[in-house]
């Protein structure tokens, strides 16, 4: 029977699956665990990515960087959004070399202060939390869409997971409208030249290459969606 849930949640259908319409401190938690494996698991692809338009240590730097989040996260008991992000950026900055480490300890140093204390986040204060990340990086970088980098997957990401939470759409939709979005937006970057970063060294000799960090980008979205709904 489709009675209402006594914890005030929707219910759906007759199986009594109560839809869970925000993200818990454990699952941002999760989250990053599985971004970690993500970037182990591609980890040579993301470097042979690099070797083509770049220097060939993306795939190190990664996860190598997340490596030594999840060595940190596990050290200590963060309660709250800020504290577990905060963390998370700081241990990229210090670990990974290269263009990403700023820019990916940007994104979640902007990611804590927009999540503040909160222990869990609904789809918009997510979203928000997502969008002051990629303000970071935007300001940081200088980079736009169109100019093969992270930006070209994460920022299209946002703006599907933006229009699914304006038509009412739930918080699994949304990330997995980011997910799908973020896949396009990082194969987008192949035919592209790049502007910004190692890659706009080589002109348009960088076309026909995937960005690798729109690649671990990806991943990002992707490890989010997984964790959320499978
Ligand atoms: P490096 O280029 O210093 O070796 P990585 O190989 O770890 O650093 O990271 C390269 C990735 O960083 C690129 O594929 C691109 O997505 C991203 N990147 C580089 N410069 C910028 C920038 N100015 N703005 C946004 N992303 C950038
Ligand atoms: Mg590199």
């Amino acid at each position: 029977m489709g009675c209402s849930s006594e914890y005030g949640r929707a219910e759906v259908g007759d199986l009594g699956i109560v839809s869970n319409p925000v993200i818990t401190i454990e699952q941002l938690s999760g989250w990053l665990r599985r971004f970690r494996q993500m970037v182990i698991k591609n980890q040579t692809e993301l470097t042979q990515l690099d070797s083509a338009i770049g220097d060939a240590d993306h795939g190190i730097n990664m996860a190598r960087g997340m490596t030594a989040v999840i060595e940190k996260l596990d050290g200590q008991n963060a309660t709250h959004a800020n504290d577990l992000f905060r963390t998370v950026a700081m241990t990229l900055v210090t670990s990974v070399g290269g263009a990403s480490g700023p820019l990916y300890g940007t994104f979640f140093l902007r990611f804590a202060s927009a999540a503040g204390p909160a222990i869990e986040l609904d789809a918009e204060s997510l979203h928000m939390a997502l969008r002051a990340g990629l303000s970071g990086i935007v300001e940081r970088g200088k980079a736009q869409v169109g100019e093969k980098t992270m930006v070209d997957a994460l920022s299209p990401a946002l703006d599907a997971m933006e229009s699914v939470i304006k038509n009412g759409g739930d918080l699994i939709a949304a990330v997995t409208a980011a997910r799908d979005a973020a896949v396009a937006g990082r194969d987008a970057t192949v035919p592209m030249v790049a502007r910004k970063g190692r890659a706009s060294y080589l002109g348009e000799r960088s076309a026909g290459h995937m960005d690798p960090g729109a690649a671990s980008m990806t991943l990002l979205v992707d490890a989010l969606a997984t964790e959320l709904a499978g």
